[in-house]
């Protein structure tokens, strides 16, 4: 059961979670929780949360709810228009649908995982067909251009809430685009003693495609309006709302589906002839909002391209120093002029520093900035740096038990390493190190629940630690600046942080 539903500071009304599920979130800028009526959407609201690109939609459920994805092998894929593509796909075990339902695809690219849905048009015993619209630089549409016949497609479904009603009254079925689509699924299955109108909006006679579907479809008449074209003896010049004043009040519905400002302007017509509202059915295409530059998407919404590629690189070269460095202590005993960075040592202890930097800094910054999504990221590197900064330590006070294990009795029994203040806070941080560094995995995460977290506070005494052994090494005015300058900002940008949450609380 879904307790409660929230969407956090820091939305970039992407409209994913509309697009998903328009019963629960609404997006004037950013997005709001409409109803709290959850029951019946549950998969839409988790798949929202999961859609969601920068993850501020909060869900709290009850029990075991998760996602269900089907696959289903792409068997053809044709245009139909030349901006409409038809996909056939294999039914898998146990897929079924009611007329009128959608499935929603899953794609990735480099802005991350994203979902589009897409109305069943029909189906028969082994496959289903879906419908899409090319639209000029969408999303989705990129991927359905790209995608390969053979090639296995993931899906949540079937997925939705606008069925044919179950009853002998006239039927209207309007639609503009793709919007056809569950129409052909109804129209179907509708009974055949029930009458049936298919009201066709586009701009052009070449827009209009299923002809030979329509045609089986028995008991029905169809109405092709074209905004862009003369009239001939197919089509009729003008827009669908043309045709509402040819609607029989009496025993009829109206289902509507395509362009969500179509149905705005159809419902409208509709109240102002006086039609019942509680037979009006509709079901909009709502679309994500317009695909933005790479600068502005990288800075303002946030999508940091590769960023599990760059957090894997960083890990990686991390290792490469940690070995690199372990060899020097190993072979060398002089350590000054490594490449152009000087002390060799030094080097390696200021980039494990200034990773360090990075991780305590960039979650007080990005709390106060909450609505700059790219800091929200950058929060996603905190880790790989975690694991560079510790790693360097490790290597800096055990890398030469590897060549010498006799040191390992020499590092705790050497008296002047325990006992002085200065000696004591190098160990804390180096024994923090190697505990924060054990558990900088996912394994450790799941074994270790909420204690996880807990633990991750250590990192706390290993940045002050880090920062007094830095000095203790250095002892110049500068160092003074550079370690425990840093600490005070990081205190300073805490407080701001406490401050700015408490303020919005408030409110
Ligand atoms: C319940 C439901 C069922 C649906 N069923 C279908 C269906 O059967 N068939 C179907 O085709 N669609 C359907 N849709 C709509 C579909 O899910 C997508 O929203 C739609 O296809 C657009 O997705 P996209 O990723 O291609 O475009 P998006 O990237 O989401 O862009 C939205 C629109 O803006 C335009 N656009 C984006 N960026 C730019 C830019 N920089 N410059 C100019 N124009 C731009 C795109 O061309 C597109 O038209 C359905 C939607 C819902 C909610
Ligand atoms: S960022 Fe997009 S998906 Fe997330 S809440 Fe805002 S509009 Fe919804």
């Amino acid at each position: 059961m879904i307790k409660s539903v929230e969407v956090l500071p820091g939305c970039i009304g992407c409209r994913n979670c509309e697009n998903v599920c328009p019963k629960i979130f609404k997006v004037e800028g950013t997005s709001k929780v409409i109803s709290h009526d959850y029951v019946g959407n549950e998969t839409e609201i988790l798949m929202a949360e999961a859609m969601c690109p920068v993850k501020v939609i909060k869900v709290e459920k009850e029990g075991n709810f998760t996602l269900t994805f089907k696959e289903a092998k792409l068997l053809d894929k044709k245009y139909l228009t030349s901006d409409i593509i038809e996909l056939v796909l294999e039914k898998p075990k146990n897929f079924t649908f009611k007329p009128g339902q959608y499935v929603s695809l899953m794609f990735e690219d480099w802005k991350g995982k994203f979902s589009r849905q897409y109305s069943i048009a029909f189906d028969d015993e082994k496959t289903f067909t879906l419908t899409i619209r090319i639209g000029e630089k969408g999303r989705g549409a990129a991927q359905i251009k790209k995608l390969k016949i053979g090639k296995n497609i993931k899906f949540l479904g079937a997925l939705g809430h606008f069925y044919l009603q179950n009853n002998k009254k006239e039927k209207y079925f309007i639609s503009t685009g793709t919007g056809l689509a569950p129409f052909i699924a109804m129209g179907r299955h509708c009974d055949e003693s029930v009458k049936k109108h298919f009201i066709i909006g586009g701009r052009k006679r070449e827009d209009f495609y299923y002809a030979e579907h329509l045609a089986e479809i028995k008991n029905a008449d169809i109405h092709y309006f074209a905004s862009q074209q003369e009239a001939d003896e197919k089509c009729k010049k003008g827009r669908v709302t043309d045709f509402l004043t040819n609607i029989s009040k009496e025993n009829s519905e109206v289902y509507l589906c395509g362009n969500p400002e179509m149905i705005k302007s159809v419902i409208e017509g509709l109240k102002k002839l006086g039609y019942d509202e509680k037979n009006i059915f509709s079901e909009g295409f709502t679309a994500s909002g317009k695909n933005v530059g790479v600068l502005k998407e990288i800075f303002v919404n946030g999508n940091i391209p590769f960023v599990k590629e760059i957090s894997w690189g960083i890990i990686i070269f991390a290792f490469i120093l940690a070995s690199l460095f372990a060899y020097k202590i190993g072979n060398e005993t002089n350590y000054d002029d490594f490449l152009f960075f000087g002390n060799f040592n030094s080097f390696m202890f200021s980039i494990s520093w200034w990773s360090v930097v990075f991780v305590m800094l960039i979650r007080p910054i990005s709390d106060i900035f909450s609505k700059n999504n790219f800091l929200r990221k950058l929060k996603n590197f905190r880790k790989p740096l975690g694991i560079l900064s510790s790693i360097l330590i490790i290597v800096n006070f055990a890398g030469s038990w590897i060549f010498d294990p006799s040191l390992i009795v020499d590092y705790f029994t050497t008296i002047g390493r325990w006992n002085n203040l200065t000696a004591l806070l190098a160990r804390t941080s180096e024994i923090t190190a190697v505990l924060l560094f054990l558990t900088s995995n996912l394994f450790s995460q799941k074994l270790l629940g909420k204690n996880w977290k807990r633990l991750q506070y250590l990192s706390y005494p290993y940045f002050i630690t880090g920062a007094i052994a830095g000095v203790s090494y250095t002892d110049t005015t500068g160092a003074y600046f550079q370690y425990y300058g840093l600490v005070g900002v990081w205190v300073i940008l805490w407080i701001i942080a406490f401050i700015k949450s408490h303020l919005n609380t408030k409110k």
